[in-house]
């Protein structure tokens, strides 16, 4: 994969893109552009994608501004193929770190998802909307898919790491990892059962990827490893 390009600092945070955020986002104006392919499709597609890996940063920026409440420093934000991680200093150490920090990335997402919804809905009662404004409903559906699938509770998305900080309350920390790796690996088939029926495009791709690491997840919990 190589490593990925510095873009500099934002708020403190170095911010970097790996080169394979570029194929996936070709793919991505590929497929969205279809048997169309018109300049304008190209091009309103291409702003899409745009849009869409601006608000995997948000949600990776919405995890290290939920850090530094507790004052943990983000080494980087980095875009990568399956979306973007958020690399912290150091891990949260209580339950309420874990649950704030991981709960920020979604929430962005879904902030933004309503400020849209707001503002477009408004806008289209005023008579304003135009063919742009489409890409921006688009926008609007793909925060508000980002933030809900990010909230579910398998590891390693975000509701993972929130589920599992609230189950360590009550049971012992392996089993409380076994739980949320467990249903890590089912949502994981889930995504691929969506893919393969066609209504989840790279379903089958992020569903494999969530089943590897919730499996490595499981292994790690069994045998008393972080
Ligand atoms: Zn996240």
């Amino acid at each position: 994969m190589g490593s990925p390009i510095d873009l500099g600092k934002m708020f403190g945070v170095q911010v970097r893109v790996d080169l394979t955020v570029l194929l996936v986002a070709a793919i991505f104006v590929v497929m969205g552009v279809g048997e169309n392919p018109t300049l304008r499709n190209v091009l309103d597609e291409a702003t899409y994608v745009v849009l869409l890996f601006l608000s995997i940063f948000l949600h990776e920026m919405g995890h290290a501004a939920g850090a530094r409440l507790f004052g943990i420093s983000t080494l980087n934000v980095t875009l990568t193929f399956f979306g973007g991680y958020a690399q912290l200093g150091k891990q949260p150490q209580r339950a309420i770190e874990d649950i704030v920090i991981s709960f920020a990335g979604p929430a962005t997402n879904l902030a933004i998802a309503g400020l849209l919804y707001v503002w477009l809905t408004s806008a289209t009662s005023a008579g304003l909307a135009n063919h742009s404004w489409g890409i921006l409903w688009q926008v609007m559906y793909a925060n508000l898919f980002l933030g809900l699938l990010n909230l579910l509770p398998g590891f390693p998305l975000d509701g993972g790491h929130i589920a599992r900080a609230v189950l360590a309350m009550f049971l012992p920390l392996t089993t409380a990892r076994l739980i949320v790796g467990y249903i890590g690996v089912a949502v994981g088939f889930l995504f691929i059962g969506l893919d393969l029926t066609g209504g989840f495009g790279f379903g089958l791709l992020i569903g494999m990827l969530l089943i590897l690491v919730a499996s490595q997840e499981i292994q790690a919990a069994r045998a008393g490893r972080f």
